[in-house]
């Protein structure tokens, strides 16, 4: 990819705009300096760039009359030792959301102009700084909506995944360095060898990139929320498990209105799995949403959903209506759990089970919280797997990654076809540069402009 030809400084406030007691402006270039230290008189009336780089520096802001505007922190960061690996300058403003704007008009007097969304980031980026997924972390990171998805996004950012994928790229382009070599110089013992190596490589590469995709699944659901519906005939309890559920999670993550109007989605964490429970009434409104909704839209929901949490009454036998809807789930992700557990149980448990399977249907009650324990362990296993502690390991969460995975996993497989049908080895050759071309546009290595402008413009100013 071009390296960053701009020479234009640009800056920006980093930090949240709103009531926040410190404000950062962020002013990053060949010009970041010297705007530095033209509005900037530190106590002692040495210049900011005078000082040792990468301290904080006690002072002020002055406008060009050289009259206060605020009393600030400012520390100046050479490239570089930089985020953008630029030439930056920060002040911290106490002075609140006036005072920034002051202070960020007076960058642009003095020669910076406003930062695009994403554009530190950005230049961090095109300098080299930090590689794609690092910087589309960046992204994630400020979207973060759970805990587990926040701890993953910094992993990413510490490069997890792109070390992980950086060094498949590298086992394909030696098989590519190898092949190459006896299409240029045949040679009968050679290509033997070769062949074994280049078989073997590319097996154990196509293996790495289905274990990659296999888990993407977890990494979108720990980004996006698993997409949860509840459903069960009027009077089974669903209400209640919701709440029972809503005051056993350990944070509301959010709650906000969706692209339609009326369309809430609850989103909630049950141990480390985070939860998006869909409603298009509204789950605080409306306190009976799902019989509202009825049995079609039920079902309808139910095309939608990642997960269905069917609750039956175990104090009642199953009538038609709850066949119906066991019959609408069946064959589709689901739990079932028979709710008022803490009542007699009339219904045969074991004949559920032989139907759904042992560990999809959980005993428990919404009115003391019995059991519950055992549905949040359930979701857990059944979003990480019991071998996927949640600490380990990194996961490809961002679509555009995983679609990138598929279309190498494709070229990697196309080769190995070619290897074991003879075909000549420029045909494997062709295979494997186009993998090692979709895993390049995942870390950046191979990457056109309109890509990288896509994907910062996604970005928030001030990133
Ligand atoms: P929904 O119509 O499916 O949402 O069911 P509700 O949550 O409104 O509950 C219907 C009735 O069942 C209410 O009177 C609840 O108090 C009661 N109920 C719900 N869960 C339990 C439970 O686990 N045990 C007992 N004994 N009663 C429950
Ligand atoms: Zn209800």
């Amino acid at each position: 990819h071009t390296v960053s030809e701009t020479n234009e400084t640009i800056s920006a406030v980093i930090t949240a705009l709103g009531e926040g007691a410190v404000g950062i402006i962020r002013i990053s270039g060949t010009e970041a300096a010297a705007i530095g230290d033209k509005l900037f008189r530190s106590a002692s009336g040495k210049r900011l760039t005078e000082h040792t780089p990468h301290l904080l520096v006690y002072g002020h802001v002055v406008d060009e009359e050289n009259s206060k505007i605020d009393e600030v922190l400012a520390v100046y960061m050479q490239g570089p030792h930089s985020y953008t690996a630029e030439d930056v300058v920060e002040i911290q403003s106490h002075g609140g959301l006036q005072s920034l704007k002051t202070i960020l008009g007076l960058t642009y007097k003095m020669g910076a102009r406003p930062a695009e969304p994403g554009e530190f980031t950005k230049r961090a980026f095109l300098n080299g700084r930090i590689d794609l997924i690092q910087a589309e972390a960046v992204m994630d990171i400020i979207k973060s909506r759970s805990e587990a998805s926040l701890k993953m996004a910094v992993r990413q950012q510490d490069g997890q995944l792109s070390k992980k994928i950086k060094g498949l790229r590298r086992n394909l382009l030696d098989i590519v360095v190898n092949l190459e070599a006896v299409i240029d110089y045949p040679e009968e013992d050679i290509e033997e060898i070769t062949f074994n190596t280049v078989s073997e490589g590319m097996e154990k590469v196509k293996q790495e990139l289905e274990y990659l995709l296999k888990h993407a699944h977890t990494g979108k659901i720990l980004r996006e929320g698993l997409q949860t519906v509840i459903v069960g005939r009027p009077n089974v309890g669903k209400s209640s498990l919701l709440n029972a559920l809503l005051s056993e999670e350990r944070a509301i993550v959010s709650e906000y209105a969706g692209t339609t109007r009326d369309v809430i989605e609850e989103q909630l964490l049950l141990g480390s799995v985070p939860l998006v429970l869909v409603d298009t009434a509204g789950i605080r409104q409306t306190e009976d949403y799902v019989e509202k909704i009825g049995v079609a839209r039920s079902k309808e929901r139910l095309d939608k959903a990642e997960l269905a949490v069917v609750v039956l009454d175990g104090s009642q036998p199953l009538n038609e209506e709850d066949e119906e809807i066991l019959n609408a789930v069946a064959g589709k992700p689901c739990v079932i759990i028979v709710n008022k557990g803490d009542r007699p149980q009339v219904n045969d448990l074991t004949a559920l089970q032989k139907r759904f399977g042992k560990d999809r249907v959980l005993l428990l009650s919404a009115k003391t919280g019995g059991g519950l324990e055992q549905f949040t362990a359930w979701l857990q296993s059944y979003v990480y797997g019991s071998e996927h502690a949640i600490s380990g390991g990194a996961y490809v969460q961002n679509t555009r990654h995983e679609n990138l995975l598929r279309e190498a996993l494709l070229s990697v497989e196309e080769a190995i076809r070619a290897a074991a049908s003879m075909l000549p080895y420029d045909c494997l050759v062709i295979d494997l540069h186009k993998a090692i071309d979709a895993m390049g546009l995942i870390t950046g290595d191979t990457l056109q402009d309109e890509i990288i402008n896509e994907i910062f413009s996604k970005f928030c100013v001030g990133k």
